[in-house]
């Protein structure tokens, strides 16, 4: 096994775990390889070992692996989109998890084709660098955006804050999870709302625990390039 089969099998194994520990379905969860840091070579490894959900935060790094990889992957960006880069990527991703403005709202119903899957950003932790709405902001945000038809809100998405407090990340995500349940309570046809992007490299487990439908795992699961395990 290469190094980065054994990366893959240590997660997988404790991503089982706390499946099991918090009665959840480990099919309900799907894990996004963040592979922003590495090369298309190390994202085809990715590949080839069975997991076809790719995460890019920037439109260039997205380019650059889809030209170099034209078939097989998922494609969800995670990354702040600048509104003038809708347009060139917009009709390339599966998934947007980073839909956190009005302005960007705007700007992908201008020059979507078709419906795109979006996750609402959140700013769970409420610090003001961090880009992603209010919790008290998104119940609007996400009704008004009935008037997008070329907008879905499947979910909502957040990142944890660098901390050590384990249980302040866990009361995070919790909170997150409420408010999805109360926005997937509604039954809105353009916002199903049903997912939950959260949970990364250090705190995948507590976010599964907490009802994560999709984690984000970069480091943990692609390594760094300088470590040349190719
Ligand atoms: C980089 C990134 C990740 C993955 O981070 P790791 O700590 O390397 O697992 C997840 N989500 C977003 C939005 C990112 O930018």
């Amino acid at each position: 096994m290469t190094p980065l089969q054994k990366r893959i099998e240590k997660i997988e194994e404790s991503i089982q775990q706390a499946c099991e520990c918090a009665g959840r379905k480990r099919g309900d969860i799907t894990v996004v390889a963040v592979t922003k840091q590495v090369s298309a070579e190390r994202t085809r490894e990715v590949l080839d070992s069975g997991i076809l959900h790719i995460g890019e935060n920037r439109a260039e790094g997205l380019l650059s692996k889809q030209k170099e990889i034209p078939q097989g992957p998922i494609w969800h960006f995670i990354g702040n989109v600048q509104s003038r880069k809708v347009k060139e990527i917009i009709q390339r991703v599966d998934y947007l998890h980073s839909l956190d403005r009005w302005s960007l709202a705007k700007e992908i119903q201008k020059r979507a084709e078709a419906p795109v899957d979006c996750f609402v950003q959140v700013n769970i932790s409420e610090e003001g660098s961090k880009s992603g709405l209010s919790l008290n902001e998104v119940e609007d945000f996400v009704e008004r955006l009935v008037e997008f038809d070329k907008i879905r809100v499947i979910g909502l998405m957040a990142m944890a804050p660098l901390t050590e407090d384990k249980e302040a990340i866990r009361s995070m995500f919790k909170r997150l999870r409420e408010l999805r349940d109360i926005l997937a309570e509604k039954k809105m046809k353009h916002a199903p709302v049903t997912k939950l992007s959260m949970g990364m490299s250090n705190d995948y487990i507590i976010a599964i625990e907490e009802g994560a439908t999709h984690v984000r795992i970069g480091t943990a699961l692609v390594g760094s390039e300088s470590e040349g395990d190719e």
